[in-house]
């Protein structure tokens, strides 16, 4: 069941205050909709009675399947320093795995992430890869663009390789044409898994990934 508090809110347009509620936890099970406005946004619009304007507030919220026993909270490091706190606390957490979201864009795309089955951190590790080898001109920008758009409808369970296998298959990616270091590919591809399975998803960020990496190879 969601979770409300009400917030008196004041019109930006024509100054009149109105209260409303916000939402702090919602269970995607139980409530669908208002589960779903943290993707559209709906949840974070509040609409003034009298002259119908909107106001965003984009608020801290737990985001929880009971189902797939899963927790996305967003909020600042202190938000989320708290979050934790709470979680541990409370036997009704118990069971979930907790990821993090510092902004609502984040949140969102660990939303999409962990339904489609990925692994948010191997999504993160992902980004950097594709990043690092574009900072370094090994990926011209095309290809960059298309892998950023295909990889959220490729299965990668967790494996770089699986979505590099996928666009080679598909034509989409070719080793031979595409300037790319495929020693650093090969290298990362079997110490990703090792390197990130103890990572904590609550707290992890991309630049992790980075000081992670650089972290065990000194
Ligand atoms: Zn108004």
């Amino acid at each position: 069941m969601a979770i409300t508090e009400e917030k008196v809110f004041k019109c930006d347009k024509c100054g009149n205050e109105f209260k409303d509620n916000i939402y702090l936890e919602v269970d995607v099970n139980l409530d669908g909709v208002i589960a779903n406005g943290c993707v559209n946004g709906d949840i974070y619009k509040h609409t003034c009675p009298n002259c119908k304007e909107h106001i965003l507030f984009l608020n801290p919220i737990t985001y929880r399947d009971s189902k797939k026993l899963y927790i996305i909270q967003s909020g600042d490091e202190e938000t989320l320093k708290e979050a934790k706190k709470k979680f541990k606390d409370d036997i009704k957490y118990d069971g979930y795995k907790l990821y993090g979201a510092r902004t609502n864009t984040e949140m969102i795309e660990r939303i999409h992430e962990l339904e489609a089955g990925y692994d948010p951190i191997y999504c993160e590790v992902y980004k950097w890869f594709i990043g690092y080898n574009y900072e370094n001109k090994r990926l011209d920008n095309p290809v960059l663009n298309y892998l950023n758009n295909v990889f959220i409808d490729i299965d990668v369970k967790g494996d770089l390789a699986i979505i590099l296998e996928t666009l080679k298959r598909d034509g989409k990616f070719d080793y031979d044409a595409v300037p790319f270091d495929r020693l650093a590919y090969e290298k990362y591809r079997s110490q990703f898994y090792e390197r990130f399975k103890n990572v904590d998803a609550f707290t992890f960020d991309l630049f992790d990934v980075k000081n992670i990496l650089n972290d065990k190879e000194e």
